[in-house]
């Protein structure tokens, strides 16, 4: 199937673009961005023009940060394309919800991506966890933002979703292993004084069975960098680490990828599958556990960033 990237910049380029290349099911026949390109690919700077263009072009795959996300997407829709969104899917539940609305109206495929939930162990996990009774769960998600997101500003402004933007992924995993649904109880958002997003958050949730569950998350972390999961059984102890590419049950480690690896191939996968298939896959608790720590959560403020 030939498919438009949309938004050519860092992670059309780190994964979308080589995943694609790999992938029997794709074929990169368009690109639409205003300053980036991929070379030997037919390139729009507007993606009316290319739609109207390259009526063969059934697929958009689109790697915009969120608040731009909506229009563009809806714009997708309307012109009858299936969609598929990187994470977050929009920069508001609202959004996301009409998109959903639209792609079940018309009949089309619209895809909210989580890559982090296609680490390789987080299947396992999920499985491991099913017939325990969880009594913790502690997520810790420490990265060097100055690393991951050199010269990003739209992460730092209304939408940008701040250290949620890394955070959302560990939630992904999260709402995905867990065999019960958990809703957020008190969160600490702390700001940068020169920012409008936060650099780091606490969040505290309600587990049904009563598990403490947690979460740390921190853009401020020198030297390793740290995407942990953490959960106690009544079984012993499960550690997703690396993001999901490792896992340790009881101190024995299972897993060897690397951080990222096969996530972006596995996501194409699914999205070759739900065209054919005709389906949506709009999962948002992720984004609502997100928007909840916005709704209850504490606003400190703390040392202005400079990038
Ligand atoms: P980015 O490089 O800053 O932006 C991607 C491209 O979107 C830009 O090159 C720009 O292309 C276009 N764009 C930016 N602002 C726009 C606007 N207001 N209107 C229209 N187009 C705009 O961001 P990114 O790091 O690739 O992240 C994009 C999405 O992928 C985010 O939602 C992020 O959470 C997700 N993601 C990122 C990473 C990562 O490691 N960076 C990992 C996983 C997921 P033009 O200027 O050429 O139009």
């Amino acid at each position: 199937m030939k498919i438009a990237l949309v938004g050519i910049g860092k992670i059309a380029l780190d994964q979308h673009v080589p995943a694609i290349a790999a992938s029997p099911d794709w074929e990169l026949a368009a690109t639409v961005s205003r300053h980036g390109s991929v070379d030997g690919v037919d390139a729009y700077t507007d993606l009316g023009d290319m739609l109207t263009a390259r009526p063969d072009i059934r697929v958009v795959s689109l790697c915009l940060p969120p608040v731009p996300r909506y229009a563009y997407a809806m714009q997708a829709l309307a012109a009858g394309r299936h969609v598929m969104l990187e994470k977050p899917p929009g920069a508001t539940l609202a959004e996301c919800h009409a998109l959903t609305a639209k792609a079940r109206a018309d009949g089309l495929s619209l895809y909210a991506t989580w890559h982090s939930r296609q680490a390789d162990m987080v299947g396992a996990a999920k499985n491991w966890l099913a017939d325990k009774t969880l009594k913790s769960l502690q997520v810790t998600w420490k990265e060097d933002v100055r690393r991951w997101h050199p010269g990003q500003d739209w992460i730092w402004e209304p939408g940008g979703l701040g250290v949620f933007d890394p955070g959302i992924n560990a939630l992904s995993i999260v709402t995905e292993i867990l065999p019960h649904d958990i809703h957020v109880t008190g969160a600490t958002l702390k700001v940068p004084e020169n920012r409008q997003t936060p650099i780091a958050v606490d969040m505290t949730f309600h587990h049904p069975q009563g598990a403490q569950v947690g979460a740390v998350f921190d853009w401020r972390q020198e030297g390793d960098q740290i995407w942990t999961i953490e959960a106690e059984t009544d079984a012993g102890t499960l550690s997703l680490t690396d993001g999901g590419a490792r896992m340790q049950i009881n101190g024995e480690t299972t897993g060897t990828a690397a951080p990222l690896g096969g996530e972006y191939p596995r996501l194409y996968a699914q999205m070759a599958q739900l065209v054919h298939a005709g389906g949506v896959d709009m999962d948002l608790r992720p984004m609502t556990l997100v928007a909840d720590a916005y709704t209850l959560g504490r606003r400190t403020t703390v040392a202005a960033f400079e990038s």
